[in-house]
């Protein structure tokens, strides 16, 4: 038993090993993609339910590398998190997405709102607020068009400090998106305690709504409450005609979803926007 034990040890020193060197790869590779402009940003438009004109869109990390199997886009954050890589990454992600902003804000003949998603441990950083309002600053555009999403998880660690950097960005003028509303803990904590200006309902609320009277029901007093205290609403993942029926039913202002369109890169966006706005 003992010997056992032994070769178990020596074989997690070892996957220890492989890992730490995986990571340092890994990062390595980030920030060459980075200085190569191998990261792209998709965008995938949202649109205001009862007549589907466009409201915004949200920006998406894509890589193109050659050399690395790219993974979902969950994964790449996740390997950026623990390499520390999501700072730079995010700064990169909001100097494009932002002058994106403001240039079809430009074209387009109504406002188009951007969000970004940001990640927990990007917040944790002393400079978190300098660094969005400086690529606000670089892409000279108006801080109205943009929006931060931020997930429940940011708020579990250092509360306080976290709802405090987030109500000096709101004080610039830029939207805070709770995003994936339902899926964490606390929510209602949340909507209470914190400057939001959006609720972004779960894919998974979306997917089971239509299944039983019971999801159904949670997912419209969601969006009843969240009109209450003055938030919008926006249904992610919305794939399905009878879905949309239903949230237009029960005034979810805006929807997000293969339903409408996927997301696409920005010479899409274009076409996109010239299409909505006849020009
Ligand atoms: P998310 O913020 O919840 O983004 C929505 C995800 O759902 C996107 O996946 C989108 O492509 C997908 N989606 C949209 N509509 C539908 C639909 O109708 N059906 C289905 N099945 N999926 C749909 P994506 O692009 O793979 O991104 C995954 C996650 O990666 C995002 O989830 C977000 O948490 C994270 N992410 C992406 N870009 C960034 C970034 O720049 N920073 C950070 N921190 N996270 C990012
Ligand atoms: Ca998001
Ligand atoms: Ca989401
Ligand atoms: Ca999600």
């Amino acid at each position: 038993a003992k010997e056992k034990g032994k070769n178990c040890y020596q074989v997690f020193d070892e996957s220890m090993h492989a890992e730490i060197i995986l990571k340092v790869n890994l990062e390595n590779e980030m920030r060459q993609a980075l200085k190569a402009d191998q990261f792209t940003l998709y965008y995938q438009p949202q649109y205001n339910t009862p007549d589907k004109s466009i409201y915004g869109m949200e920006a998406l990390l894509r890589w193109d590398s050659p050399s690395i199997d790219q993974g979902a886009p969950l994964d790449i954050i996740k390997a950026a998190e623990e390499t520390g890589m999501i700072v730079d990454i995010e700064k990169w992600v909001m100097k494009n997405a932002f002058t994106f902003a403001r240039e079809i804000n430009a074209i387009a003949d109504k406002d188009i709102k951007i969000s970004v998603n940001i990640s927990p441990v990007h917040i944790m950083q002393s400079d978190f607020v300098g660094n969005v309002w400086n690529s606000i600053i670089e892409a000279g555009v108006d801080p109205g068009f943009i929006g931060l999403e931020i997930t429940e998880t940011v708020m579990m660690e250092s509360f306080a400090s976290n709802k405090k950097k987030l109500e000096e960005i709101k004080k610039l003028g830029i939207n805070i998106y709770l995003d994936d509303f339902g899926s964490g803990y606390s929510s209602l904590n949340y909507l209470q305690n914190l400057p939001i200006d959006y609720v972004k309902i779960d894919k998974i609320f979306v997917d089971n709504m239509l299944n039983s009277d019971r999801d159904g029901r949670i997912t419209a007093t969601i969006v009843e409450l969240a009109h209450n205290i003055g938030l919008k609403v926006i249904a992610e993942g919305v794939e399905r005609e009878e879905q949309y029926n239903f949230l237009n039913l029960y005034k979810c202002d805006i929807i997000q979803g293969y339903y409408m369109s996927k997301p696409v890169p920005r010479g899409e966006v274009l076409k996109l926007l010239k299409f909505t706005t006849n020009n």
